[in-house]
């Protein structure tokens, strides 16, 4: 039986090591998107459940299966968000974006859907996503691409795969739906209850379905780029160029839609072979997306890639971000006159830019020593009556077992030398 600690089914804790792999990771992120020109946007968790709706479509199975929704005290709904473009985009409506102009931006937090959960698949996970808005051209689509790429390759992961497709327009879809259900009709009693609904509501989603039973009617499909107009066709081939021109490798998925129904034109994915079933690291695409009482979209591209993928990604290659390190120095104290004195000390060698902790309790001598080893400190400063009345502190490098005494006022210069010096 789970312990009533643990936390909600398909959350986590996130501690120490581990969390140094999410920080590094983060902080890669960080780095290169500004080298790209995107700013930091952080959001809101929880929006006005519009938003999603309205963003991401109610036909989506985000939001028809598993939105975190509910009422707040004054009956409004809200929704933990999801996905991170509704939000930025609603923000960006708000700072207000005038027409031609471009705004980057990239996000990093918890998204939170009411999966069940599996390897890679949690209900409260993590993303870092980016979005250009306010152009759009095949070069935009094409840098955002790469721009993924070069991120995944900083952090380790050079041997994803990309998949690209196109969606088409909204021009485009009425025919395309058309010869979509045309193609499922003869094979809809045998699909699951989800493709017979998608049928009916959005066809596009059954070519997204992972039910075995249904594979053999979805690579029979067409493939979408056959069913789309010219100006389509064009801009995907333009985007196509535009990755060989970056030398960005790349292959064409005829059947890739993506979860989400605000897409238009370009769609991508990057899959890894070191995730098992959820084997999609990162996605995106350009889109146009409709906020809460307007009729007019906000164009831009963008995606986001999973943090836990990225982890378990880096997992399956063997790389890892260093382990938490040990502190620098232990301050054992023998008595009350010194324990009082290396709460100084510590203050004293933690403004000069140490990792330091000292003994609070008065233990025994074994007992601090132990501590020291447990914290793993390079050296431990001892201190009793001895000491405090001489002036010192004996100073034990942990590697070799050498005890200095060092005049108390030149401890800090004293260790400052030695740590520095590797
Ligand atoms: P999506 O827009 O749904 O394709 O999500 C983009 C990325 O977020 C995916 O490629 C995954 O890496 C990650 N992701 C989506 N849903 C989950 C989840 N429930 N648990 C963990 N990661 C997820």
């Amino acid at each position: 039986m789970a312990s009533q600690w643990e936390p909600l089914l398909g959350t986590a804790d996130i501690a120490e090591p581990e969390v140094r792999e999410w920080v590094f990771v983060e902080n890669q992120a960080r780095a290169l998107f500004s080298r790209y020109g995107y700013g930091e946007l952080r959001t809101p968790v929880i929006e006005r459940t519009d938003v999603f709706v309205r963003g991401l479509g109610d036909e989506t199975d985000v939001v028809k299966k598993e939105m975190y929704t509910f009422e707040d005290r004054g009956g409004r709904s809200v929704t933990l968000r999801p996905e991170g473009t509704a939000g930025v985009m609603r923000a960006i409506a708000n700072q207000g974006l005038a027409e031609g102009e471009e705004r980057r931006v990239f996000y990093m937090g918890p998204m939170f859907r009411g999966e069940r959960p599996a390897a890679g698949r949690r209900r409260q996970f993590h993303q870092v996503g980016v979005e250009a808005v306010g152009r759009a051209a095949p070069l935009l689509d094409a840098e955002c691409i790469a721009m993924l790429l070069h991120f995944l390759e900083e952090v380790g992961i050079a041997d994803g795969e990309l998949l690209v497709n196109s969606r088409g327009t909204a021009d485009d879809r009425p025919a395309a739906a058309a010869a979509l259900k045309e193609h499922f009709t003869p094979h809809l009693a045998g699909l699951c209850e989800d493709c017979r609904r998608r049928f009916e509501t959005n066809v596009w989603r059954m070519l997204d379905c992972k039910v075995e039973g249904c594979q053999e009617a979805i690579r029979g499909a067409p493939a979408i780029m056959d069913l789309l107009g010219a100006e389509s066709k064009a801009y995907f081939a333009a985007v196509c160029a535009c990755l060989d021109g970056l030398k960005v490798p790349y292959r064409v998925d005829p059947r890739l839609v993506r979860g989400l129904d605000y897409y238009e034109h370009t769609v991508f994915e990057v899959v890894h072979s070191g995730l098992g079933a959820q084997n999609a690291l990162a996605g995106g695409g350009r889109y146009a997306l409709f906020l809460p009482g307007s009729d007019r979209p906000v164009r831009g591209v963008g995606f986001a890639a999973g943090l836990e993928r990225l982890l378990l990604a880096r997992a399956s290659l063997g790389q890892a971000a260093a382990g938490t390190p040990g502190m620098d120095v232990f301050l054992v104290s023998l008595g009350e006159r010194a324990l009082a004195a290396s709460q100084l000390l510590a203050a004293e060698l933690r403004h000069a830019g140490l990792r330091v902790l000292a003994e609070t309790t008065g233990r025994s001598m074994k007992a601090q020593m132990r501590a020291a080893d447990r914290v793993r400190a390079r050296y431990t400063l001892i201190r009793g009556d001895n000491e405090l009345d001489g002036g010192t502190v004996l100073c034990k490098a942990m590697a070799d077992g050498v005890q200095t005494p060092v005049a108390a006022g030149e401890v800090a210069a004293w260790l400052l030398a030695r740590l520095m010096s590797g």
